[in-house]
């Protein structure tokens, strides 16, 4: 079999544990015997990190502003227990916090749905993507434990010293007090990542805010939103047949738990971290959760939702069978192809991308399955399988679609 050739490289990231073991896995049992599989190869594992002092990381998010897109495999954020494990110069940051600062992005996470697995909500036939602002808010706030009696005060001194001044509240005992804020820039970035996400997905859009009780700060989100869509992709999402859709935020879950999914649900920074665990758990599995980086310059980095899998690792350190589930990873690979092959205007390498999940799909539908994935499903005839059997299992199908 001719190999399907590529002509821009993807920015290939590895990382930490068990799915560095997967990442591996991965690519010599389902890609490199199929594709002539071109990358810029940095390694995130933070062993590479601490030699490098952390450089590889903005130099892999320099590399995706250059390419246009990259594969991320879950790595170590370090804590103080990391830091002594690896002997560490420092406690670097979070790998994924460097990349999302470079790129600016919004993260869009979808769960993948197969059909011995039921959500726990009965409607739900359709994925339902989270899209979530990463800036601002309470996430970048000042706080104050009021003791006493006294005044609290919002004030605003413009650059040329004006001054702008409102009573918060005037305390007679003990409270607390918190300031927070967001930029036009971040949420107009946000807004344009959301309503490109929904094109190239030919879903539609909701977004949802309190702009009733929030008459300036939600109600400014609420107006971005509008503005933007009316300005620029109004004609675009009329022309894909969808539909940008605004409400009240608690109007949204309401009919998020009665819809049947298939939509992309745009939530400001709390709404996104709360929501995107609701939804998650509600599908089943965080090992069946996809991420995508946006940023608003239209470079895509995919990854896993999950984390390096820390206990299995340990396991297969110890000699001992693991049943670590390979999905999110490998759709992470898949949705990189994809784009890739979108980008590069090569069908073969979009086909194989749409063969590839189907075969792993497939594999589970068919009964096939690690364990965390058993205990979920409702297949009487399961086959729990171990790490690299599922991924072989893959092959098998994949082959056959071939
Ligand atoms: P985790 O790796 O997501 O795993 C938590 C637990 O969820 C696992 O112990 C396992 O449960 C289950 N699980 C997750 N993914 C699975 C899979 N693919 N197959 C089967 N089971 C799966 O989270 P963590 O253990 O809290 O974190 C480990 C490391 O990952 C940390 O150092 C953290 O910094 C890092 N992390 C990285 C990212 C990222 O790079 N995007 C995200 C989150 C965390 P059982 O043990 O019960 O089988
Ligand atoms: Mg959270």
């Amino acid at each position: 079999m001719v190999k399907i050739a590529m002509k821009t490289p993807l920015v290939e990231m590895d990382g930490d544990e068990m799915t560095r073991i997967i990442w591996k896995m991965i690519k010599d049992e389902l890609l490199l015997p199929f594709i002539d599989l071109k990358t810029e190869y940095y390694d995130l594992g933070l062993e590479y990190r601490n030699e490098t002092d952390d450089k590889v990381t903005t130099e892999a998010s320099e590399a995706i502003k250059k390419y246009g897109v990259g594969v991320k495999c879950a790595t170590i954020t370090p804590n103080a227990a990391r830091v002594k494990e690896y002997n560490l110069k420092e406690m670097w940051k979070s790998p994924n916090g460097t990349i999302r600062a470079i790129l600016d992005g919004t993260v869009f996470r979808s769960p993948i749905i197969v059909d011995s697995i039921e959500p726990f909500v009965r409607t739900w036939k359709k994925p339902i993507t989270i899209a979530r602002h990463a800036y601002g808010d309470v996430y970048k706030n000042v706080e104050i434990k009021v003791e006493g009696k006294g005044t609290a005060e919002l004030v605003f001194t413009s650059e040329n010293g004006e001054v702008e001044k409102q009573v918060i509240h005037t305390f007679d005992g003990p409270g607390v007090l918190q300031g927070m804020h967001n930029t036009n820039k971040s949420i107009e970035s946000f807004a344009r990542a959301c309503f490109n996400f929904a094109l190239d997905r030919k879903e539609d859009l909701w977004f949802a805010s309190k702009d009733t009780i929030s008459k300036k700060y939600d109600h400014t989100f609420k107006d971005i939103f509008e503005e933007i869509f009316e300005e620029e992709y109004k004609v675009k999402f009329d022309e894909a047949g969808i539909e940008f859709f605004y409400t009240l935020i608690d109007d949204a879950v309401a009919r998020v738990v009665k819809s049947e999914g298939g939509f992309i649900w745009a939530c400001k920074n709390y709404d996104g971290d709360v929501m995107s665990d609701m939804v998650a758990t509600a599908f089943g599995s965080l090992a069946m959760m996809t991420s995508v980086l946006v940023s608003p310059e239209g470079f895509y980095e995919y990854e896993a939702a999950h984390g390096t899998v820390q206990r299995h690792y340990y396991n297969h350190l110890k000699g001992k069978e693991t049943s670590t589930n390979s999905m999110a990873t490998l759709f992470a690979w898949t949705g990189a192809l994809r784009k890739r092959g979108e980008l590069d205007n090569i069908p073969e390498l979009i086909t194989f991308a749409d063969k590839l999940d189907k075969a792993s799909i497939q594999t589970i539908e068919e009964g096939v399955m690690t364990k965390d994935l058993a205990s979920l499903s409702s297949i009487k005839d399961i086959k729990v399988v171990n790490t690299e059997d599922f991924i072989k299992e893959i092959r098998t199908r994949l082959e056959a679609a071939l």
